[in-house]
């Protein structure tokens, strides 16, 4: 009998804990959390992000900063809001939606988010300390899996963990999360030669690959905790994830659902990166 870990439930009751941080941390320092968030073009997927970002500020007491900027913006444009804000000391956070359009270089705009701002956890600086195991600022998703995994009690020490996807922002710092809190890990990829066996051994597979229904039961260990990042859309067009969710839940001892399950951790965990990095600028981290 496998038992659901229920993101949404457990990102709501992280945003109430979230919310006294925020709150404690206003009326010791005599002024609010802010996290900006920029946002260039129009494309409509990146505005409902933006949008579900600035609410879940709200829920939790954040000032949020919202910068809309065209499509056809110069670079320079952008460049100079991102300094403004890096300089801009009742800002902790600022968060550039990706993808931004083409003719901007994204890794350019990016690198001039100050590390101690950079509450995606994408920045070079941060990916580095993650991989050294120093305290840092964490890439949202992957670090939303770990707090479902610690709260559902998964253990994870002495564990076989498989995470299927490389991606810079999911499988590489899941991957590296994993394998600080003491699990074997392995990663695997497009290239990965017998995936199946490799999925089979897992105490703990995480699928971040971006193919609906990917995983079947045939990949999955008796047992195994079985985590869904993806976010696809089924022959029908209803969201599904990675995971053949009806056909492997029974194989499993705990299994993320696709909606409800990582989804609603990832901008809950957006909060709490906030939040740390205001904490963290006022100590001086
Ligand atoms: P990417 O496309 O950047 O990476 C996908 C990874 O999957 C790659 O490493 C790729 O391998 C691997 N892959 C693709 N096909 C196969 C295959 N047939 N066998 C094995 N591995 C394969 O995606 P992201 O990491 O950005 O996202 C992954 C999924 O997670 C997407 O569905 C995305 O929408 C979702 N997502 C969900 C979030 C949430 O909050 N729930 C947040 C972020 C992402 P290779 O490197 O060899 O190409």
């Amino acid at each position: 009998m496998y038992a659901l870990i229920d993101g949404k439930k457990l990102a709501q009751e992280m945003r109430v804990e979230i919310k006294s941080g925020v709150d404690g941390f206003t009326r010791k320092n005599g002024r609010e959390i802010g996290l900006a968030v920029v946002l260039v073009g129009d494309d409509p997927a990146s505005q409902v992000y933006v949008r579900n970002k600035i609410k879940a500020c709200e829920e939790v007491g954040i000032k949020s900063f919202s910068y809309r900027l065209p499509a056809d913006s110069a670079e320079t444009e952008v460049e100079k809001l991102i300094n403004g804000l890096s300089a801009d000391k009742n800002v902790d956070g600022i968060l550039v939606q990706l993808p931004l359009p083409k003719h901007l270089n994204a890794d350019k705009i990016l690198k001039l988010i100050p590390a101690e701002k950079d509450v995606d956890g994408f920045s070079d600086e941060n990916t580095g300390k993650l991989l050294t195991g120093k305290d840092c600022l964490v890439a949202c998703t992957p670090n939303g899996v770990m707090k479902m995994l610690e709260r559902y009690g998964v253990q994870t020490r002495g564990k076989r963990a498989v995470v299927v996807g490389r991606s810079n922002i999911v499988g590489k710092p899941m991957a590296m999360l994993l394998l600080n809190a003491d699990a074997t890990v392995t990663v695997c990829h497009s290239k990965t030669e017998n995936l199946k066996n490799e999925c089979l051994s897992a105490d703990i597979l995480v699928a971040a690959i971006g193919r609906a229904k990917f995983i079947t039961a045939d990949m999955v260990k008796d047992g195994a905790t079985v985590i869904d990042v993806g976010m696809n859309r089924d022959e029908n067009g209803k969201l599904c994830g990675d995971v053949d969710f009806e056909a492997v839940k029974d194989k499993c001892s705990y299994i993320t659902p696709v909606p409800g399950g990582v989804g609603p951790m990832t901008i809950t965990m957006l909060m709490y990166n906030t939040l740390q990095a205001a904490i963290r600028r006022k100590v001086g981290l």
